[in-house]
């Protein structure tokens, strides 16, 4: 059996697991930052470089982990500037991650799952089907793979997880991966920073509020009545509407914080006046901020985006009632880049 067999990608170790692992070895915990700190700050990916430890703890470490990063098969460049990343995983399943440019911000938008099971008919990952969660060195590596080969003043500072895949679907590694992002030790990287964003898996936001990550949620509403939400999103059905929202209700939020609620307008679907009016309603007494993305149609969509105007009346309407309402332009619109569009092409072109 090949070493790396037996042994364990140092990327999806917690620091508590470290410690365990150090405490059965009769090794200092302190050691556990030293190790995090060459890993994560100084980006070693050797054990023997690790020149502050002994070299039998040096050995040890290198007989039970390994590095593995995945690997970038392919970058596709944006008139926006974004780039669109495929990655190709240890077993050779490929996921798709979205580089993001703005004056304030580098955005990196991961996935976390091969496909989604989750069925939502605007989106192309949705197509195919779910294959198989990642695992937390597979989460935190498109990052890491990513910014390793980004110049300086682009590195990626700000986290969406809205990818391939429902991040509270594969929860435990979601939050294995959020946790080596924020922590001090790892990426540091501020919690105010990441947002993870759901289609509303209420019983799995329940859970994830347990974790007490103080990491920001978005959530993909997309309809303001259930029969349309039913048809968008078929989760709807064991989680409606009125559920989602009590839901937020009671989801505690740090000072100044707010829920985002992400709203695909689809013409003719859910982007009537009356429809900003159900939603207005709906909201009211939700901390929230409304980021309106006026759908970008692709070739096998029933869907269209609705007209410029019909957008802005729409956002109208929610600022008259006092809403913080935006909207967000998809990114990387011309290479298959935006929100639901990630369906890793390689692997959708070679099924079709
Ligand atoms: S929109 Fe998100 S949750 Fe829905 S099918 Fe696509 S990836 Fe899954």
């Amino acid at each position: 059996m090949n070493r790396l067999d037996i042994s364990r990608n140092f990327f999806g170790i917690s620091e508590l697991e470290l410690q365990e692992k150090f405490s059965d070895w009769k090794v200092e915990t302190y050691r556990v930052h030293q190790v995090f700190t060459w890993v994560y700050h100084y980006h070693c990916r050797d054990f023997n470089e690790m020149t502050n430890l002994s070299k039998s703890l040096r050995s040890q470490l290198a007989e039970n982990f390994h590095f593995a990063l995945p690997q970038i098969q392919s970058r596709t460049h944006s008139k926006d500037g974004s780039i669109k990343y495929l990655l190709e995983l240890e077993d050779g399943a490929v996921v798709e991650s979205v580089w993001m440019p703005s004056e304030s911000r580098k955005t990196l938008c991961l996935s976390t799952q091969v496909g989604c099971r989750l069925n939502c008919s605007f989106c192309l990952t949705a197509s195919l089907g779910l294959k198989r969660n990642l695992n937390t060195a597979e989460i935190i590596g498109q990052h890491l793979a990513i910014n390793a080969e980004l110049k300086e003043e682009d590195q990626i500072t700000n986290i969406v997880f809205m990818g391939m895949g429902e991040p509270l679907d594969n929860l435990g590694p979601v939050v294995g991966a959020l946790r080596l992002m924020i922590s001090p030790q790892a990426m540091k990287i501020s919690t105010r920073k990441v947002t993870v964003s759901t289609s509303g898996l209420v019983d799995k936001m329940k859970a994830f509020q347990n974790e007490n990550l103080s990491i920001n949620l978005a959530i993909s509403l997309n309809a303001s009545d259930n029969a349309t939400r039913d048809r968008l999103m078929p989760i709807n059905k064991k989680y409606p509407i009125e559920v989602l929202i009590e839901c937020l209700k009671q989801y505690p939020l740090k000072p100044q914080r707010r829920h985002t609620i992400e709203y695909v307008l689809l013409a003719g679907i859910n982007d009537s006046d009356e429809d900003a009016q159900r939603l207005a309603k709906w909201l009211k007494g939700v901390p929230s901020k409304i980021n309106l993305i006026p759908f970008n149609s692709f070739d096998s969509s029933e869907y269209r985006p609705p007209s410029k105007e019909r957008v802005l009346k729409f956002q109208n309407y929610l600022i008259e009632q006092n809403f913080s309402a935006f909207i967000r332009q998809n990114r990387a619109t011309d290479i298959l880049g935006a929100c639901g569009q990630l369906a890793a092409q390689s692997e959708a072109s070679a099924t079709s």
